[in-house]
């Protein structure tokens, strides 16, 4: 948990990152030894490892190949996951400078991912954000949407936050009403995957219609309709947690 300072020979995976970008020069992560790349003297935090060799993370910006955490997501699933770690830490770190209760500059924790206040004893860790995300199906029909946030002729299953005070369970069946205006029953989770955009981590659940017309929310959707197993439009690329929901779905229509 503890960072060091570069000696050269140090080997591994290094995640250089701030301001959610991460470098990726030739659009792959770099790895090999600290040298190889000139990053000898550099403070270093190891956060995890992969294929047996250590994740580093260097907390700053390289002058050119600074990109989106996106890119690596098409290459593999858990080096995805290592590399948002890296890029939502570092930004932790960023913005947890100082304490929010008493002001006063705050230290890493030696022993674990979290900002100490010294003056006020105030301990703070890592903000992560839960979310649900949800496969629903009528008979051998799918629910899939297009979302304002992501206007890329895309369909998707539906997703929403979870609010304060609130379980996954209610949080499924409230983003459900609001966004599409039809209930659901038989609820169960199937999977969950961090998404590093910023900070989510998204619980995925499977669900049956239950009754109601289909009434868009017009924030939230561009469009929402019940689409036949055989006949999906653009879905999302393998490897995440939405793609696996609707494939879920589609083998339980099949089953029909
Ligand atoms: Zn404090």
């Amino acid at each position: 948990m503890m960072q060091q300072k570069l000696t050269g020979t140090e080997r591994g995976w290094w995640i250089i990152s701030l301001e959610n970008r991460v470098w990726l020069p030739q659009g792959e992560l770099p790895s090999g030894t600290a040298n190889q790349w000139s990053l000898q003297g550099h403070m270093a935090l190891p956060i995890g490892e992969w294929l047996g060799e250590t994740v580093w993370l260097i907390r700053q910006k390289m002058v050119s190949d600074m990109s989106s955490p996106r890119l690596i997501a098409d290459h593999d699933v858990q080096l995805f996951q290592l590399v948002g770690r890296g890029v939502q830490l570092a930004e932790f770190y960023r913005s947890h400078q100082y304490c929010g209760y008493c002001g006063h500059g705050m230290q890493h924790s030696p022993h674990e991912w979290a900002c100490l206040c010294n003056h006020c004893h105030e301990r703070y860790y890592p903000q992560i954000s839960p979310s649900i995300i949800v496969g629903i199906r009528r008979d051998d029909h799918i629910l899939l949407a297009q979302h304002q946030r992501h206007r890329n002729g895309i369909h998707t299953v539906l997703a929403g936050f979870v609010e304060v005070g609130e379980t996954l369970e209610e949080a499924v069946h409230r983003e459900v009403m609001e966004e599409s205006g039809i209930k659901i029953r038989n609820l169960r989770y199937v999977a969950s995957q961090p998404w590093p955009f910023p900070n989510s981590l998204m619980t995925g659940f499977l669900a049956d219609y239950e009754s109601g017309e289909i009434k868009v929310d017009p924030v939230e959707l561009i469009s929402a309709d019940w689409y036949r197993y055989d006949n999906l439009p653009l879905i999302p690329p393998p490897d995440t947690i939405a793609r696996r929901l609707i494939e879920d779905t589609v083998a339980l229509c099949r089953h029909q």
